[in-house]
């Protein structure tokens, strides 16, 4: 089987549906090509096990980019965690950063969503436009760039031609590779541990997040006032013990990790665990393909940047192939990708070196480097002006 769309997305994750909505809107006719099998209706039980594991916290430029592409509501419909704080500060020290989202004159700091019901909502928009079309179970195995027109064969042997192909694939992108795009990573030597916690006091609408010598904590506040999703990111040799433990004994070891600034755990609920690694393409554009997300950069989650990273270049592309489309330009010419890869790998890269700087400062057991930034998270946190500037930097 053979058929011709004008763009042809490897990967049905956020960045990939995401992207999908916003060229059928401009008018495109677009095939989403993805190796798993359609997600099943998302389950919202109240109980802890009825929450996702997996969650983002969305920046106001995500929500609005949701919101322009029409699913933000159905999202918002079922339950988001609005966010008005943030609490840091260095578990092995006296630094401490708070900053709110009144400080910043906004009426929130962003939305802690849950992956699946994100995915969900995307889903339901495919369905409403005729121009796309996905196919489940099946992936982009082989692609051949001729002129005018990329090829992707896919594992089932149909081949899809079209102008542009996205490689929307994820951190492990097997279209990055298909192309030969190179990249830069390295593994973190970390695993992060998620999965929703209930406290004993409400988190009042604020993020927590430790910094202790072995990662980063965080505790995510959801809908419900008496719960967060948490992102727990330890070095590899000791994640699995603590992945094992019990229920009781994690809450317990949890709890004297957080100590006295945020409310105590009394309960978590299922875990999983992820490797957390860096990766950068080197480049994320080749002839007649493009990167976006995970596919063209996969960064630590202490910032919780990674999709809003990925729905910023999103944005961008679709922007550029609009431009591109509307002036009947081929949609798959250098000029559009290049003007997009200048534009989003600056970003990319200013947010990728800040997260490493944060997570070598942090693993840090040099006193002269504990001193200093316990000095430092205290001076940014009392001049209001700087405090504001990282906040902003936070969540935009
Ligand atoms: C613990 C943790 C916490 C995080 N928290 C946050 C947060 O708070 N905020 C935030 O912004 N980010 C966060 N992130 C990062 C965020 O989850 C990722 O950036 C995001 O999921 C990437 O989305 P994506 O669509 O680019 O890729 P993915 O979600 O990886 O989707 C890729 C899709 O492509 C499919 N696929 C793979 N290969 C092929 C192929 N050959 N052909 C077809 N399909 C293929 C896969 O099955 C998958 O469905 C976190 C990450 C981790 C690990």
């Amino acid at each position: 089987m053979s058929q011709s769309v004008d763009i042809v997305i490897g990967g049905a994750g956020i960045a990939g549906l995401a992207l999908a909505l916003g060229l059928a809107d401009a008018g495109m006719s677009v095939h989403v090509v993805e190796r798993g099998a359609r997600p099943k209706l998302p389950d919202t039980d109240s109980g802890l096990a009825g929450w996702d594991a997996r969650v983002s916290a969305l920046t106001a430029a995500s929500t609005s980019l949701l919101d322009h592409l029409g699913v933000w509501d159905d999202i918002a419909q079922v339950r988001v965690g609005p966010y008005q704080q943030m609490s840091v500060w260095d578990a092995e020290g006296t630094g401490h950063i708070n900053f709110s989202a009144a400080q910043l004159g906004a009426s929130t700091l962003g939305h802690i969503v849950e992956n699946r019901l994100i995915i969900n909502a995307l889903l339901a928009g495919v369905d409403r436009r005729k121009r796309i079309t996905v196919s489940w179970d099946d992936g982009v195995s082989a692609v051949d760039v001729a002129d005018g027109a990329v090829n992707a064969t896919l594992a089932s042997g149909a081949k899809i031609e079209a102008s542009l192909l996205v490689g929307a694939d994820g951190g492990r992108s097997t279209i990055r590779e298909l192309v030969s795009l190179p990249v830069r990573a390295w593994s973190y030597n970390q695993h992060a541990i998620v999965g929703t916690v209930e406290l004993e006091a409400s988190h009042e609408d604020t993020c927590y997040q430790a910094f202790l010598s072995t990662g980063p904590l965080a505790l995510l506040p959801l809908a419900d006032k008496a719960l967060c999703s948490i992102v727990w990111s330890l070095d590899n040799d000791i994640w699995e013990n603590l992945m094992s433990a019990s229920d009781d004994d994690f809450v317990a070891q949890m709890n004297r990790a957080l100590g006295p600034n945020c409310p105590e755990v009394l309960a978590v609920g299922p875990r999983a665990a992820f490797p957390l690694h860096q990766c950068h393409a080197v480049d994320y554009i080749a002839r007649r393909v493009a990167l976006v997300g995970d596919a063209a950069h996969a960064i630590h989650p202490l910032a919780g940047q990674g999709i809003n990273l990925g729905l910023k270049d999103v944005a961008a592309l679709a922007g550029e192939l609009e431009q591109a489309w509307s002036s009947a330009i081929d949609v798959g010419s250098s000029e559009a990708l290049k003007r997009f890869q200048r534009v989003r790998k600056t970003d990319n890269l200013a947010m990728m070196a800040a997260m490493e700087g944060f997570k070598r400062g942090f693993g840090s057991v040099n006193p002269a480097v504990r001193v200093l930034r316990n000095l430092g998270l205290n001076w940014v946190n009392q001049a209001g002006w700087l405090r504001d500037w990282f906040a902003r930097q936070a969540v935009s």
